[in-house]
């Protein structure tokens, strides 16, 4: 220990700040004093937890996402918990303890709505040539030998999610360099990059979601590989990609992380119909568009209000369909046929990419052919689309339409006047006796030939 404090001292005098640690490098200790993660802001399971396993003989650390989250003065989303102890020791050591997951047994504590994540330190690559494989690839297949503290650090994607928190002396064990890292505000992968994209494309996506939501910058070396990898996603499991896409663009900054994600190739990956709806880029509607609804979005998110993964599908899908629907029409098809259709075409590509469970492709679906109905305003219609269950979304995307200039900007003002009006008002507003009668016709404010207002 003395031995490890002396070097923590010269490094920190020194500031190693361009030497990225190996496997072979002793840790940095950061004690208490050092650092500003303290119990308070911790979680009591967690704590608990932590306490627990201590007092049962075996180490027990906070590790990733929540440590680093904490050294930002952040509250963090959930607790996990790394330790020595093997699955079924941690099951011995709590009554409310689940043991999941087939290729890592993990050991989930419940308390209540909250579940800590407590997980055995995985091992090193030399020692298990047999148990951890990878494919042709070079991606993870096996991942299941446990191991110490220090061979789980090499195993985790970014140096600042693997910090580890010592509940023992409240210090902070850093192997990789990531308490340097997370002051410069870098996001920077640890080991050869091309290899731990290889081992697992989604670290990719991580990589930009972490830089966002964290506002830290890609180090160049774990950003220069993404572009010409990108393709490496096509390979992963369409449900774990659309996890993936929740959490990118359900975490509050949406816009951000579109723009990022569309700057290394990887927007394609996800959403490969509306990259290339995106690419004609004499039509501004449809990047308008897509940026109003994620702003929309972050703005709610900020105020604590909900946002519902369909809704988000919807705008981020909203151009290709409507793509189709332009086509479908010109080929003929009746404008009912050719929204049911366009439908079924652009989701039926898009869950080849990330599978959409069935409730939101539904739920969906109704905003989508919701809006070719808000155009009948007389007689008993409109009363009847008010009364849909998916009116209110319906509308919502309306307004974001025509704020974006794919909508005309009266339709949207006349279906926020009815929704306030009086009885009489509303006879008034829906009767046929004055001027025009059934559908009337939308200005165009895009390009004319923009399919955004099909
Ligand atoms: P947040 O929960 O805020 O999104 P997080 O860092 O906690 O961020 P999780 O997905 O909860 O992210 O993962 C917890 C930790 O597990 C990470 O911090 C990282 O150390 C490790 N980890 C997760 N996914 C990977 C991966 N694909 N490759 C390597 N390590 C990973
Ligand atoms: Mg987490």
């Amino acid at each position: 220990m003395r031995g490890i404090i002396i070097i923590n001292f010269v490094k920190k005098i020194f500031n190693f700040s361009n030497q990225i640690p190996d496997k072979h490098s002793e840790p940095t200790l950061y004690p208490r004093a050092e650092h500003c993660i303290s119990r308070s802001q911790i979680s009591e399971n967690a704590l608990k937890v932590l306490y627990r396993l201590n007092k049962a003989g075996f180490d027990a650390y906070l590790v990733g996402g929540c440590v680093r989250d904490l050294l930002l003065g952040r509250e963090p989303k959930d607790f996990d918990v790394a330790t020595n102890a093997s699955p079924e020791e941690v099951k011995a050591t709590f009554r409310n303890c689940r043991l999941i997951g087939r290729r890592f047994r993990l050991a989930h504590v419940h308390f209540g709505r909250e579940i800590i994540e407590v997980a055995t330190f995985r091992g090193s690559e030399e020692k298990e040539s047999d148990d951890q494989q990878t494919d042709t690839e070079g991606r993870l297949l096996r991942d299941n030998v446990f191991g110490t503290l220090e061979e789980d650090v090499w195993r985790r994607d970014f140096t600042v999610n693997a910090l580890y928190y010592n509940i023992k002396d409240y210090s902070v064990v850093d192997y990789a360099g990531g308490m340097q890292d997370h002051q410069a505000g870098l996001i920077r992968l640890i080991g050869d990059p091309l290899t731990r994209y290889r081992e697992d494309p989604v670290r990719m996506l991580r990589a930009v979601r972490f830089a966002v939501k964290l506002g830290f910058t890609l180090h160049e070396d774990t950003a220069k590989p993404i572009g010409v990898n990108a393709s490496l996603l096509a390979s992963i499991p369409p449900a774990r990609l659309f996890d993936e896409t929740l959490k990118l663009f359900l975490s509050g900054y949406g816009v951000q992380t579109f723009e990022m994600l569309r700057h290394y190739d990887l927007f394609a990956m996800l959403f490969p119909d509306t990259d290339q709806a995106l690419a004609d880029e004499e039509h501004e509607f449809p990047r308008m568009f897509l940026i109003r609804a994620l702003q929309n979005s972050d703005n709610r998110l900020a105020e604590d209000k909900s946002v519902t993964p369909y809704f988000l599908f919807a705008a981020l899908l909203w151009e290709p369909f409507t793509q189709e629907v332009v086509r479908l029409k010109e080929e003929g098809q009746n404008d009912s046929v050719a929204y049911q259709n366009a439908a079924n075409t652009v989701l039926s590509r898009q869950v080849k990419v990330t599978s959409i469970p069935k409730r939101i492709t539904q739920s969906l679906r109704e905003v989508w052919l919701l809006q070719s109905r808000f155009e009948s305003r007389k007689g008993a219609r409109p009363y009847r689309l008010l009364a849909h269950p998916r009116f209110r979304a319906a509308y919502d995307f309306l307004l974001l339409r025509a704020d974006a200039g794919g909508a005309d900007p009266s339709l949207a003002e006349w279906w926020t006047s009815f929704q306030n009006a009086s009885e009489a008002e509303q006879k008034q507003m829906t009767s046929s006796g004055n001027a025009r009668r059934g559908k009337r016709r939308t200005k165009r404010h895009s390009a004319p030939r923009s399919a955004s207002n099909p």
